[in-house]
């Protein structure tokens, strides 16, 4: 015999796709436009513009909703910034610990890593980071120049 209760719990783990609010949802628009990743900073300045508006704390608490939902990735730079993109955007970089100049890394190398050759424990997989730290350039001429 299936409970009332029970039916119900079916009910909604059937029906249960992941909440979003408008709110969410307008961040994660924002970020689907831009190219770029962004900072809470960044999008906290893009919807004031319009009339969607809402506060700094808000915005930061609705991205880290997002992330826990698995929508968007969020990577924090070494000055203490995070930015945020689209989960499915999988982008990697090259960051000057000196200049703080990115590059853009072609590809992805963890793509075909196989997790769970890695741990034993159970992990549902929404995102990873990976970055690459080192001296740019030009950073690099001007230390060996000194
Ligand atoms: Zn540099
Ligand atoms: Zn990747």
């Amino acid at each position: 015999m299936v409970s009332i209760r029970d039916q119900i719990k079916i009910l909604l783990m059937s029906t249960s796709k992941p909440e979003i609010t408008r709110r969410q949802q307008q961040l994660l628009n924002e970020l689907k436009k831009c190219t770029d990743e962004l900072s809470g900073q960044e999008l906290h300045r893009q919807l004031h513009n319009g009339e969607k508006a809402m506060g700094l704390t808000t915005v930061y608490r609705n991205l880290q909703a997002l992330v826990k939902q698995g929508l968007i990735r969020s990577r924090h730079l070494p000055n203490g910034e995070v930015l945020y993109a689209p989960v499915e955007r999988d982008i990697h970089h090259l960051t000057c610990v000196s200049c703080g100049e990115t590059t853009r890394l072609k590809g992805c190398p963890v793509k075909m890593m196989d997790l769970s050759k890695n741990t034993s424990k159970k992990f549902e997989l929404l995102f990873h980071t990976l970055e690459y730290f080192g001296l740019c350039q030009n950073c690099s001429q001007q230390l060996n120049a000194g």
